[in-house]
């Protein structure tokens, strides 16, 4: 399989070439074509498979496609995961695919100054990459609005919820869009990652690799 064949447009077609990715991971394979078709998604995976790329290289398309701009202080996509190091290298990742496109990519984390971060998100952005706690501080000050992101990915679920931020996600997820998408990554799938996956899915494809 090359990612010729996975439904991605040629501007991120050649994207990815620069990067130089030459052939897609299998979680790449298995999860861009149902993401692109607007499917929720349970992906079993762990770090180091390209499951950043298997969805952000989706989400990008997605985005692209449709030409709406994000409100102030709003985002159209957001993204958790449990660490802030885990944080950047998803932004990181992300910008790379992103050199020729108008988006905008925002991180948020703790352990670090919140007046730059309530200052970044006044404008909005089209991708918010954030950690729970911090996200809700700026929920909280009123600094972020979560009402029209339409696409919600958890990153790493079964470490949110190691970590204690089970009452965040539900918090989070019930500011997010309704009719939105939910893509949930987790290296393992105890009990509470699928019933996490109950609540804020809607009949989701799963992904194994
Ligand atoms: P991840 O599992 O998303 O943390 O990705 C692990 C590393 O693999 C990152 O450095 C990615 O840039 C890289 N990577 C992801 N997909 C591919 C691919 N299809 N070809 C080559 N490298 C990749």
């Amino acid at each position: 399989t090359n990612f010729e064949s996975l439904g991605l447009s040629s501007s991120l077609l050649s994207a990815i070439k620069d990067n130089g990715y030459e052939a897609p991971t299998p979680i790449q394979q298995k999860a861009i074509p149902l993401i692109l078709d607007g499917q929720d998604l349970m992906g079993l995976a762990q770090t180091g498979t390209g499951k950043t790329a298997a969805f952000g290289l989706p989400l990008i398309e997605r985005l692209l496609a449709e030409p709406r701009r994000a409100a102030p202080k709003g985002t159209r996509a957001l993204i958790l995961a449990p660490t802030r190091e885990l944080v950047n290298q998803i932004a990181k990742n992300l910008i790379s695919f992103l050199k020729t496109t108008p988006l905008r990519v925002t991180s948020v984390v703790g352990g670090v100054s919140i007046n730059g971060q309530v200052k970044r998100m006044s404008k909005g952005t089209d991708i918010l990459v954030a950690t729970p706690g911090r996200l809700l501080d700026l929920v909280d000050r009123n600094a972020v609005d979560l009402g029209s992101a339409s696409y919600l990915v958890l990153d790493e679920a079964d470490q949110m919820l190691d970590l204690g931020f089970i009452h965040a996600l539900r918090k989070i997820a019930g500011l997010v869009a309704k009719d939105r998408q939910t893509l949930l990554f987790s290296a393992t799938m105890p009990k509470q990652i699928n019933e996490l996956a109950q609540s804020y899915l809607t009949d989701p494809a799963r992904v194994e690799v």
